[in-house]
């Protein structure tokens, strides 16, 4: 990575900005043009939303000229369908939710709105976040700037590619089980799952309730930290928020590891993981103690069992969110059904794609009476067993790291992937989602061509130690992520 980049986007834009104030509405036009010519290309928009963007541009400029500056003042941003925007169509990849205008705003768009953002646009991404491919959804797969041919990775992969192509500085994500994660390390992004109640949720549309949270896509580490800044903190709207206090991350970018223990958890480098990846990920480990930080082995005793019992929660906790889909309610209502059986039957044939059909039966199968004592309960006592070993390797070490991915992307309609390998893809990202701990992914090197992803994971709020462990990465791999052609020069104005 240049300096360059690790200066921040956001830092260059606003000094840009200092300067020439009077450009923010003709870059705002820039900016909407080159997302509506690369959505040709990349799908990585579900709609491109011009007039709240010239909306804000104006009166970013006009705080310019009256010298007044917010945090993200001009900064231009993408959310993913699945956050509701108010008075703008929110889908969810579903032709259930097609044409659904939100009522309200999600709190974490509110935020970045009164901190000056530009809202380009709402991203593609696995219908209602079931995925890993960003190929889940009604408006078809999105792709990878890095070679189209390939996954952008998902269920975030419009919000990743919105960063990648270069056409914004952040996109929001959702992470239940690694979709921020994930897709930021198939395009060679930082990628946040903030702490379970750091972020609000308020006005996420609700796959996993207990086990998701909305967090940052940046191409750098700074600006990624500047992002959490305005997103994080207490909002009585959700009642799962924390009161926690909420720290200078950005500060933290710069802070260094001396002393730091970092944790290798072998399983994190075991079987079905890509060597080339572990070995990415191991230099980079080198680079952490070349900074001073102490390098441990760390055992995860029912790591192993991580993923089944992460299927089997968040297709339960799946199951329960979406029986609020009754082609009654919102979205869809199939016409010509007879009575309401056939209605809610016939509404959500129509509306649900097969993923997350699959989901709904096995949500409720693990649920049902005879059936949850066997498979749901014995998941939630797991799933205690999994925050104890995390719990029990915070005695010994600060953070711990490793690959963010398993495997490097697929490529686009992949049908040899069943199902279940497809679920294989999140073994490394599930744990942060269980435990409700901060998982952190920065790119940390290149296989054949293709970005590869370091993750770090940490206390719970202690997102501040990801990101001066990021930061330290970010610096020291000079150069061993640069952006694909697409990306190159868009924002740097010169
Ligand atoms: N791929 C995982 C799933 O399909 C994670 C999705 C997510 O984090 N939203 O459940």
């Amino acid at each position: 990575m240049s300096s360059e980049r690790s200066h921040g986007f956001i830092d260059r834009l606003k000094t840009r900005y200092r300067v020439e104030p009077a450009r923010v509405v003709s870059d705002t036009e820039a900016g909407l043009l080159f997302a509506r010519e690369s959505n040709t290309h990349l799908n990585h928009y579900i709609q491109i939303t011009d007039s709240s963007a010239r909306e804000a541009a104006q009166a970013c400029q006009k705080r310019f000229e009256c010298g007044e500056s917010l945090p993200l003042d001009g900064v231009p941003i993408s959310v993913k369908d699945q956050i509701l925007t108010k008075g703008i169509p929110t889908s969810c990849g579903s032709r259930y939710l097609e044409g659904f205008i939100p009522p309200y705003q999600s709190t974490v768009v509110q935020r970045c709105l009164d901190a000056g953002a530009l809202i380009y646009g709402k991203t593609n991404q696995d219908e209602f976040g079931m995925g890993s491919s960003s190929e889940n959804s009604f408006a078809g797969p999105v792709r990878n700037p890095w070679a189209l041919d390939k996954i952008a990775g998902g269920s975030s992969g419009g919000a990743a590619v919105s960063v990648s192509s270069g056409g914004v500085v952040c996109a929001l994500g959702t992470d239940t089980g690694g979709s921020i994660r994930q897709p930021a390390a198939f395009n060679g992004l930082v990628g946040m799952k903030p702490t379970y109640g750091r972020v609000s949720r308020y006005g996420v549309i609700a796959y996993g309730s207990s086990l998701e949270q909305v967090g940052p896509l940046t191409q750098t580490v700074s600006d990624n930290a500047l992002v959490l800044e305005v997103i994080a903190g207490f909002d009585p709207l959700d009642g799962t928020s924390s009161k926690e206090k909420v720290n200078r991350y950005t500060e933290a970018v710069t802070a260094g590891v001396k002393g730091l223990r970092v944790g290798i958890p072998e399983v994190f480098f075991g079987e079905g993981v890509d060597a080339r990846i572990g070995d990415q990920v191991r230099e980079c480990v080198s680079l952490l103690a070349a900074q001073g930080a102490e390098v441990h082995e760390i055992e995860l005793p029912h790591a192993r069992y991580a993923l089944p019992t992460y299927y089997i929660l968040a297709s339960a906790e799946a199951a329960s969110n979406l029986s609020r889909f009754d082609g009654i309610g919102f979205g869809r209502r199939s016409p010509n059904s007879k009575d309401l059986e056939e209605l809610i039957a016939a509404s959500r044939t129509e509306g649900l794609g097969i993923e997350v059909q699959r989901r709904i039966l096995l949500g409720n199968h693990v649920l049902s009476s005879g059936y949850s004592e066997q498979y749901y309960d014995k998941a939630l006592r797991v799933r205690r067993l999994i925050t104890q070993d995390f719990e029990r390797a915070w005695e010994s070490v600060d953070i711990l790291v490793g690959p963010t991915t398993p495997t490097l992307p697929w490529s686009i309609g992949n049908d040899s992937l069943s199902p279940l390998e497809v679920y294989q893809m999140d073994m490394l990202t599930v744990f942060c989602n269980l435990t409700g701990v901060p998982g952190l992914s920065v790119p940390c090197g290149v296989v054949d061509g293709l970005p590869v992803g370091m993750q770090i994971i940490g206390k719970p709020f202690d997102e501040a130690t990801l990101y001066a462990a990021a930061g330290v990465v970010e610096e020291k791999s000079g150069g061993r992520v640069s952006f694909p052609e697409i990306y190159d020069g868009r924002w740097t104005g010169e």
